[in-house]
């Protein structure tokens, strides 16, 4: 889920203030009635999902043999505080590591406040087109010795260009972040589309043993592979037949009204009925994401628009092809791909209301459209 960039600067403000109040892992006794919003499921002895009263966001804490470990810390407003209290009331050693399933803000908005008390942020590589707080990146993989536990991590984008699998190998238990929920749509329009989505599936399955302990980001602080098999089913079944009914020229309205997209948008909502506004919403995104008609180019001619750009504010972005896909990034601010509506115009990708970029060769130019108006950079 993602948040407006302006909350999580007034977040990180307040965090910085909050802490300047408190030394490093105090713990405020007063604050018992705020505590108890947190709701904490055990998953062995080392391991435990505590949830926000804000967000509803599941977040992780493994106690290591030395050191402990987060797993996605909300934020919120008097959240940084209370987590740490939570954390804190499980054990008494050092924080040692945060890991991040993804940057958005309701899974790192507190990451700044367990860096200042001395924890390292590890995180995606990709973190440097977001705002979000990290230290250490990785690539594809990545290893931590818990000592007590071996911790992989697992990059596949799919729901942002972000995500992270966190593997508890001796635990048998992993945190799936935003790509599993199971209190509202799967999520997967800005990141690696429907294929993205089932293969970060796919690749949750074939980790640990058949009673493996799967936490999705929102819903349940708990789920198991049967569940996870029932959710990729009931995304295959959303992604199809939108796909067959949009080809079919129904319209995003006409979908909406299908029988079959009613019934699997009630159960992915956890058994409520959503609003019609909310599964329109959640159609064009999907159709933004993967089935906007697009155009075949050679690698030769996406190359053609790799570089740095300036605009006359003077941010700078910058279009790369990676592994078959056009890149448009900005550090500290944003990724996308973007796919060819024909040579020179591109969309992008999962974003509704459209965005768009078209190119202009001759001047190395090109205009983007970010929904609201049109920005013109210029090849450095
Ligand atoms: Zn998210």
């Amino acid at each position: 889920m993602k948040y407006v960039f302006l909350i999580t600067a007034i977040l990180f403000t307040y965090s910085q203030k909050l802490n300047a109040k408190n030394t490093p892992y105090s713990l405020d006794r007063s604050d018992s009635t705020l505590q108890a919003d947190f709701v904490q499921e055990k998953i062995t002895d080392n391991l435990y999902v505590l949830k926000s009263p804000n967000y509803n966001t599941n977040a992780g804490v493994f106690i290591g043999t030395e050191a402990v470990l987060l797993i996605d810390p909300m934020t919120g407003p008097n959240n940084h505080q209370n987590l740490l209290n939570a954390v804190k009331r499980l054990s008494r050693k050092p924080i040692k590591y945060v890991i991040n399933t993804h940057s958005h803000p309701d899974h790192s908005g507190a990451n700044s406040f367990f860096a200042e008390q001395g924890a390292k942020i590890i995180s995606h590589e990709n973190f440097k087109y977001t705002n979000a707080q990290y230290d250490q990146t990785f690539k594809d993989t990545f290893s931590l010795n818990m000592g007590n536990e071996t911790v992989e991590l697992h990059h596949i984008a799919a729901h942002t260009f972000d995500d992270a699998l966190v593997y508890f190998k001796n635990s048998n238990a992993v945190f799936m972040g935003d790509t599993y929920m199971t209190n509202s749509f799967p999520h997967f329009y800005y990141g690696g589309g429907g294929k993205g989505h089932l293969e970060i599936i796919d690749k949750t399955l074939s980790l640990g043993n058949a009673h493996l302990t799967i936490i999705p980001a929102h819903g349940k602080l708990s789920s198991n592979k049967t569940e996870l098999n029932t959710y990729k089913a009931n995304s295959i079944k959303w992604i199809n037949r939108i796909e067959q009914l949009y080809n079919g020229g129904k319209t995003t309205e006409e979908i909406a009204n299908d029988q079959q997209i009613k019934q699997l948008s009630t159960v992915f909502n956890n058994g409520n009925n959503v609003g019609s506004q909310s599964i329109i919403r959640t159609i064009d995104k999907t159709i933004a994401a993967d089935l906007i008609p697009s155009v075949q180019l050679p690698e030769s001619r996406f190359k053609q628009f790799e570089g740095t750009y300036r605009y006359s504010n003077g941010q700078v972005d910058e279009i790369i092809y990676e592994n078959g896909k056009l890149l448009f990034r900005s550090k500290g601010l944003y990724i996308f791909e973007i796919i060819p509506l024909s040579e020179t115009k591109f969309q992008v990708r999962g974003q509704f209301p459209v965005k768009h970029l078209t190119f202009n060769t001759a001047t190395s130019s090109f205009e983007y459209f970010n929904g609201k108006e049109s920005l013109r950079a210029t090849k450095q």
